[in-house]
């Protein structure tokens, strides 16, 4: 019984053999034939271990009773229903020992050892019980030899998972360090080294987190934060955090920390794990800066499209007007409407900036803002509008940048003035010069009450060209004035010209027809007077008609040779004798002798005939004085008469052909005489000036250089202006 019991203590050993232990069990016995059979809940039987049984045997198929077969004769003997088909039971006399044997491990399945002993060769009773302790060793024994099978087994597993995982541990773009709960390093890989700069000498020298995080901090930017987070996970071990880092050598890494919990959900340690999002953090910083820039281009482009749509707006409005006061008020409503509070625009008028239109964005300012219009500000007044019209250059100020009087945006004074303007409110103004064809026709001024309009460059530009569609549009309205006034003018000439025309005709035409009834008596003096001079009258006008004509296309042509200036005057006064005498003009001539020049003695006399026969004619039979004077290189003649003047408005109209101060039906001429004198006197190179007051009188003053060459500088053809 000894020896069986090493046998089935070998079975401990992984190398015991079942087999062995059944043969030897069967022999040491003195069995038959031992079995081990098991049966599965549906009653299928497997024969586990044999001794006894050839090889033959053990492959018979065991079948319960129910299934009756060829073989079913054969079986004597039976293991419950199951038929025990094997040849080497088949003596005739059989004692048989049944004992349960129950494995732990293989499911719980019963299974039960069969000792079939010769009934001829019974065994004690009491080794019954000994065989029973023994199968329970045999038992214990193959139960332990699974466990420990799947006990390496499993251990097999997890080293493979380890391996598995370290692997993935290093393949992964993450720094990771797992640390127990105590505190000690238990695993990292090798991209927690590259990340941190660390060796791997370090890390177990230093063996614990409390040893490796400082040398951690020494790389990180802002090593307090750093320290601050650590004690923060330290004082809640059951926290998860992420945070961000920037390194010394600016990469940038993100760091995510949590418990590691085991299956009963207690810590036993902490994961640390460390990304590198410095490329992240750069393609971001691209994408927000391509974004910035994406978002920048298109607001620019919708700025640009409002702006031109604003201007397309301005133009289209602009162009609707020949009226220079109503493109004005147009143009300063849709500058309230988009770019200021209030505006105004005014005109260069004399020597003043005149408020030709303003406009106020809320209702209640309309009628303030109105009290404006119409307000005229010195030129020479040195801020605001009269400075921008002055200088040609826009002005923007704000009331905070400087220290200019943000009042001053129109330059006015008076103190009602400034009341108006404080109470309207003033933050900041914008003035730009309304500029056409080189002029500078006025200034618009756009005002913030608030400083809510801040006025970017491309707001100035933006108002400056509305300020050069403005003044596009004044330039037209005044061209359009101009030429519909040229065409009254014109017309006015027309009639003028036909009606000064036709009276010497019809008193020549009376005259020939008088002649005619007197059949063949010659003509007296005195009608051959009166043809004489109705045919110098209408030489007179057609050749003022045919002088202006050529002015208007060019020059007149000048024959230039030495005259005497003072033996013109005294011819032409005694050719005109007549018809001073007929209007009952005095004249006193003061001549000084020997005022000789360079000139052209026609049109010297044309020039004398005109003026003295205009003091005839408008001197009121008043006297007139006739003077020549000179000095080296200047003579001067003087056409002084104490008529009815021309008022200051007139002075300089004039001189422009077709002007006249008085009424046609006054008296006659074709308003050409003045032009045509004012072209010699500055073919000649002189200049003609004119002193008037109405009522008193008028003083022409010619003065002609003696020497010098005639001028070649010239005015440009008026009439082309005037009558196109
Ligand atoms: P016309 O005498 O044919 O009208 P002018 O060109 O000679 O044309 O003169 C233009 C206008 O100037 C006149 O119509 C008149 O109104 C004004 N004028 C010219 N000379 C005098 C003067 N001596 N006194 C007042 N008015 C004058």
């Amino acid at each position: 019984m000894q020896e069986l019991t090493r046998a089935a203590l070998d079975l401990f050993d992984e190398t015991g053999n079942l087999d062995d232990f059944l043969q030897h069990m069967a022999t040491r016995l003195g069995c038959l034939v031992v079995l081990w059979l098991e049966q599965s809940p549906e009653g299928a039987v497997r024969l586990l271990g044999s001794a006894g049984l050839s090889r033959t045997s053990r492959a018979l198929p065991l079948t319960t009773q129910t299934e009756a077969g060829p073989e079913r004769a054969q079986a004597v003997v039976h293991w419950g229903t199951v038929d025990l088909p094997y040849p080497e039971l088949t003596t005739s006399s059989l004692t048989v020992w049944q004992f349960p044997f129950q494995l732990v491990l293989e499911g719980g399945l019963p299974s039960e050892f069969l000792l079939f002993f010769e009934s001829s060769r019974p065994l004690f009773p009491q080794y019954f019980g000994l065989v029973k302790r023994l199968l329970r060793v045999a038992e214990k024994a193959l139960d332990h030899r699974r466990l420990d099978a799947r006990l390496r087994e499993s251990e097999h597993r997890l080293s493979e998972q380890m391996l598995l995982l370290e692997y993935e541990n290093e393949a992964t773009l993450d720094g990771i360090l797992i640390v127990s709960a105590d505190g000690r390093i238990v695993s990292h890989n090798r991209r927690l080294l590259e990340l941190w700069g660390l060796t791997p000498d370090e890390v177990r020298r230093g063996g614990s987190a409390r040893t490796l995080l400082p040398m951690a901090a020494q790389h990180v930017r802002e090593p307090a934060r750093f320290f601050g987070l650590v004690r923060k996970l330290l004082s809640a071990p059951e926290g998860t955090f992420a945070d961000a880092l920037t390194l010394r050598d600016g990469r940038g890494l993100e760091l995510f920390s949590a418990p590691l919990l085991d299956q009963e959900r207690r810590v036993f340690g902490r994961g640390w794990y460390f990304r590198d999002i410095t490329q992240r953090k750069q393609a971001e910083a691209e994408r927000a800066g391509l974004l910035a820039r994406e978002q920048a281009a298109r607001q620019a482009a919708e700025s640009a499209r409002q702006r031109s749509s604003f201007l397309a707006e301005a133009s289209r409005r602009l162009a609707g007007h020949l009226d220079a006061d109503k493109a004005l008020a147009q143009a300063t409503a849709l500058a309230v409407s988009f770019l200021s509070d209030w505006c105004v625009a005014l005109l260069v008028e004399d020597d003043a900036l005149c408020v030709r239109a303003a406009a106020h964005r809320s209702p209640e300012g309309v009628e303030q803002v109105g009290a404006l219009r119409q307000l005229r500000v010195p030129l020479d007044v040195p801020e605001g509008a009269p400075l921008v019209a002055h200088t040609g250059r826009s002005a923007l100020v704000r009331g905070e940048e400087t220290t200019v009087l943000p009042l001053a945006p129109l330059g006015l004074r008076e103190p009602a003035h400034l009341a108006l303007l404080s109470e309207l409110g003033v933050a900041a103004w914008l003035s730009v010069p309304l500029v056409a064809r080189g002029r500078t026709l006025g200034v618009l001024t756009l005002v913030s009450t608030l400083g809510t309009h801040r006025w970017s460059a491309e707001d100035v530009e933006l108002v400056e060209n509305l300020a050069a569609r403005m003044a596009l549009a004044v330039d037209n309205a005044r061209l359009y004035e101009e030429a519909q006034r040229a065409i009254r003018v014109r017309d006015e000439f027309l009639s003028v010209a036909a009606h000064e025309l036709f009276t010497p005709l019809t008193s020549l035409r009376l005259t020939v027809q008088g002649l005619q009834r007197g059949a063949e008596a010659p003509p007296s003096p005195a009608v051959l007077r009166i043809v004489d001079r109705q045919t110098q009258k209408l030489m007179r006008l057609v050749s003022e008609l045919l002088d202006t004509s050529q002015l208007r296309t060019g020059r007149l042509g000048l024959h230039l040779e030495d005259v005497d200036l003072g033996q013109v005057v005294r011819e032409v006064a005694e050719q005109l004798g007549p018809e001073l005498e007929r209007t009952g003009t005095s004249l006193t001539l003061d001549v000084a002798p020997d005022v000789v020049g360079r000139w052209d003695r026609l049109r010297l006399e044309q020039v004398v005939q005109n003026l003295l026969s205009n003091a005839a004619k408008y001197g009121e039979r008043k006297p007139v004085e006739l003077r020549v004077l000179a000095d080296a290189g200047l003579a001067r003649l003087v056409v002084m008469d104490h008529g009815m003047g021309i008022p200051p408005e007139d002075q300089e109209r004039i001189f422009a052909p077709f002007e006249r101060a008085i009424s046609s039906r006054h008296f006659g001429g074709l308003g050409l005489g003045l032009y045509i004198v004012q072209r010699i006197v500055q073919q000649l190179g002189g200049n003609i000036r004119l002193l008037s007051e109405p009522g008193q009188g008028s003083t022409f003053v010619v003065e002609l250089p003696r020497t010098s060459l005639p001028s070649s500088r010239e005015p440009p053809p008026e009439a082309a202006r005037q009558l196109h």
